[in-house]
């Protein structure tokens, strides 16, 4: 597949990517997706969605399958890879790690990568009791107890999610101001075996070969919390370092890109998670994407 020009090299397959394929697959543009893991970014991960117009309650899953489904009637090839590089001469040139792929137009959805709270203990219990995702992992603490940290949707979603499966959800965040939607906040408060645990932050986690115990600290009180998982959900950080050398990121890694999702750098677009607007949803993806899409079409 190398040393040929594509059209436009799509960076990432969560729903933005797999949307802005879907739009070229349509448009009969020749395009690639590249995706260091599977397709469908963080959505798989997500335990339900029900905020994306049409669809009542789906998996995060099945959404992402569906959308992949879509994306394959049009034989787009997917480079199974890490972006490495990317500079640009007359075509961008992006170097992967096993292989250099050209095109004319790169589209960037490379979506956030999940924060750490970088405590003791927390590399050493990384999925040996800490995880980052209630939906691949919740049936190993079936019955068992377990501790969701944060206090956004995410948070709010996965401990309801977690309390069908699990004996008890302790929810931990750091004030008493939840960044989640009133409705999740309502949901939790009314769910029996989840405890919110306000004004309390995590200082270590200690056990032996797995997590047996969380201590935290709760406005200059410490205590420790018997449970076997923890559920680690405080927010993103842009996967964005590849691109640094362009120019084109804010303060926080951000992509800065114009009204039509474009940045600085003539044929260098970006959507999705990873761009510098606030509302991050599966929606807003793949508007984004559509919108970025659509441009690029006009200009092939
Ligand atoms: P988020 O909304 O950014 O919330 C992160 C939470 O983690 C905040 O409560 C924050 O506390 C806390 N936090 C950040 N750093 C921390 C630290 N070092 N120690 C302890 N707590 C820390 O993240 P998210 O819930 O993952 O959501 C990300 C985006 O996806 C949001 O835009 C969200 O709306 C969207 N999302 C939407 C849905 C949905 O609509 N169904 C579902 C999931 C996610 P402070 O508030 O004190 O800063």
């Amino acid at each position: 597949m190398n040393n040929k020009i594509y059209d436009c090299l799509i960076i990432g397959a969560g729903p933005a990517g797999l949307t802005a394929a879907l739009y070229f697959g349509r448009a009969k543009a020749d395009v690639a997706v590249v995706e260091k893991s599977a397709p469908g970014g963080k959505v798989i991960t997500t335990s339900v969605v029900e905020n994306y117009p049409g669809v009542l309650s789906i998996s995060g899953t099945d959404l992402a399958l569906n959308m992949l489904k879509q994306v394959n009637e049009f034989n787009i090839p997917f480079y199974y890879d890490e972006v490495l590089e990317i500079t640009k001469e007359d075509v961008f040139k992006v170097k992967l790690g096993r292989e250099t792929v050209y095109a004319r137009f790169v589209l960037n959805a490379t979506g956030t990568v999940n924060r750490t709270l970088n405590v003791p203990g927390e590399a050493r219990f990384m999925s040996r009791g800490i995880s980052f995702c209630a939906i691949c992992d919740g049936m190993l603490y079936q019955n068992k107890d377990v501790m969701v940290i944060g206090g956004g949707n995410s948070a709010f979603e996965e401990s309801l999610y977690l309390a069908k499966l699990c004996k008890h959800v302790y929810l931990i965040h750091r004030t008493d101001q939840y960044r989640a939607s009133s409705i999740l906040v309502d949901k939790v408060k009314e769910t029996a075996n989840i405890t919110l645990i306000p004004h309390t932050v995590v200082k270590e986690f200690k056990g032996n070969a797995t997590l047996e115990k969380v201590v935290i600290d709760t406005l200059g009180k410490e205590s420790e919390l018997n449970v076997d998982g923890a559920f680690i959900y405080i927010g993103y950080l842009p996967a964005t370092s590849f691109l640094k050398d362009f120019d084109v990121l804010n303060e926080l890694g951000f992509v800065v890109v114009d009204d039509n999702y474009q940045t600085i750098v003539e044929g260098l677009y970006a959507v999705g998670d990873c761009i510098n607007h606030p509302v991050k949803q599966i929606a807003t993806a793949v508007g984004d994407a559509s919108a970025a899409a659509n441009n690029i079409i006009k200009k092939l």
